[in-house]
C-alpha cells in the first residue's frame, strides 16, 4: 500500500466522552460525507457497540441507508434531503427526515413518518422562518412530530449572536412543546457544545469534535482521529539550480536531496501547500518543494536519511488538520472531507477498545 489513512478509533472513543462530559446530553454523532472522510459504516458501528451514543445524524437518504446496511439499529437523521429523495427510503430503513418547509410538510404528512421539524433561527439556511412559525403552529395537530431543531451560523464566533439564536429558538419550542411534551430538542454542534446550554436542550449534534479537531480556542483536549500517510517513492539528489515540479516554481540552490511522496492533490493534498506544506518523516519535517501534482509531492530531504520506501505524514503528529487549514485560509472539515477514496481507510484501536470493554470500562 503506498497510501493510506490511519482511523484511531481509540481515539474516538475518548473524544466521544470528552464531547459527552461537555454537553451533557444525548448525543446525535454527526457521520454526514463519509463521517467526514472517517468511513461512516466503521465510525457508526463502532459508536454504537462502545458508548451510549443516541443515533446518528446524516445528509441524504443514502448515507442513512447505508449505515442501516452495515448493522446500525439507533435512530438515524436525515439533515439536507427532500422527502421525495426519501420516499423509497424513509420506511425500509427507518429514517427520520427533518422538516424545514411547508412543502416537505405537506409531504410528511401524506407519508405519516415522524419527523422532527427545523427552524431558521438565524442561519438563513433550512429552517422555517419566525413569520411562518404561527401558521406551522396551527397545521401540526395531530401530526407525529418527535423533534424540534434549529442551526447555529457563528458558534465558534459570535457568543451573543449564538444567544440570540438560541432564545429565538426557546421562544419557538416553549410553544410547541405545550401539543409535543416529549420532543427531542437539539440545537449545539461541536463549538456550541462548549456553551453548556441548559435544560431545554435534549441532545446534541456533533461531529468534528468527535474526530479530534478543536472548533476554537479554550476546548478540551481532543486527539485527532485520523493520521494520513504515504510512502517515498523514490530519493534523489538534484543539481544546484534545478527545477522541482510542474513550472519550475521551486530551483534547487545547491544540490538537494529530495524524496517524491506518492500523495497528491488527487489524494487530497491541497494544491495550495505547493512550496508551503510539511511532512513528517522518521521525525523531521520535510518542506514541500514546488508544485503538490496529482498522484505525488516532492519534498526536500537534504541532510536527512530518508530511502526509499519510507513513510512520510501528511496529517499527523504535529500536523493536525486545523493547523494546516489555518495557514491556507481553509476550515479542518474541508481538509478532511477532501481526502480522497484512493485513499484506504485502515483502522486502529479496536481491540484496545474491546479489551476495555470486556473488562466493564466503557
Ligand atoms: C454538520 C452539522 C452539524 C455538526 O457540526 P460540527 O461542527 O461538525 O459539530 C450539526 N448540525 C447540522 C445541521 C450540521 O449540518
Amino acid at each position: 500500500m503506498l497510501r493510506w489513512a490511519e482511523v484511531h478509533l481509540d481515539r474516538l472513543l475518548l473524544n466521544y466522552r470528552t464531547v459527552k462530559e461537555l454537553c451533557r446530553k444525548q448525543v446525535y454523532a454527526v457521520v454526514k460525507a463519509n463521517a467526514y472522510g472517517h468511513g461512516s459504516r466503521e465510525v457508526s458501528t463502532f459508536l454504537e457497540e462502545n458508548t451510549d451514543v443516541y443515533g446518528f445524524a446524516v445528509a441524504t437518504y443514502e448515507e442513512g441507508a447505508c449505515l442501516r446496511e452495515a448493522g446500525v439499529k439507533r435512530p438515524i437523521l436525515v439533515m439536507s434531503s427532500t422527502l421525495e429523495e426519501g420516499r423509497g427510503f424513509l420506511k425500509e430503513y427507518e429514517l427520520t427526515p427533518v422538516v424545514y418547509d411547508f412543502g416537505e410538510l405537506s409531504l410528511a404528512k401524506e407519508l405519516k413518518v415522524p419527523f422532527h421539524l427545523k427552524v431558521d433561527t438565524g442561519m438563513g439556511r433550512l429552517g422555517f422562518l419566525e413569520g411562518e412559525w404561527e401558521e406551522l403552529l396551527s397545521r401540526l395537530k395531530n401530526l407525529p412530530v418527535v423533534g424540534v431543531m434549529t442551526h447555529f451560523s457563528s458558534a465558534d464566533e459570535d457568543r451573543e449572536f449564538t444567544l440570540r439564536q438560541l432564545e429565538k429558538f426557546e421562544s419557538f419550542v416553549s410553544r410547541l412543546k405545550r401539543e409535543f411534551p416529549g420532543l427531542e430538542v437539539h440545537a449545539e454542534n461541536s463549538a456550541a457544545a462548549l456553551y453548556r446550554f441548559n435544560n431545554l436542550l435534549t441532545h446534541c449534534r456533533v461531529g468534528l469534535a468527535l474526530y479530534g479537531v478543536p472548533p476554537e480556542e479554550g476546548y478540551p483536549e481532543l486527539s485527532q482521529v485520523m493520521e494520513v500517510k504515504a510512502k517515498v517513492l523514490t530519493v534523489k539528489e538534484l543539481p544546484p539550480n534545478y527545477p522541482v515540479s510542474y513550472s519550475k516554481t521551486y530551483r534547487t540552490r545547491e544540490r538537494e536531496r529530495v524524496a517524491v511522496i506518492s500523495f497528491g492533490y488527487a489524494d487530497g493534498y491541497p494544491r495550495e501547500l505547493s512550496n508551503r506544506g510539511k511532512v513528517l518523516i522518521n521525525g523531521k519535517m520535510c518542506p514541500v518543494r514546488g508544485r503538490v501534482c496529482m498522484d505525488m509531492t516532492v519534498v526536500s530531504v537534504e541532510g536527512l536519511s530518508v530511502k526509499k520506501g519510507d513513510v512520510a505524514t501528511l496529517y499527523g503528529e504535529g500536523i493536525t488538520f486545523k493547523s494546516v487549514s489555518g495557514k491556507l485560509g481553509k476550515i479542518p472539515y474541508e481538509l478532511m472531507c477532501s481526502i480522497s477514496p484512493r485513499v484506504e481507510r485502515v483502522y486502529f484501536g479496536l481491540q484496545k477498545c474491546n479489551a476495555e470493554s470486556s473488562a466493564g470500562a466503557v
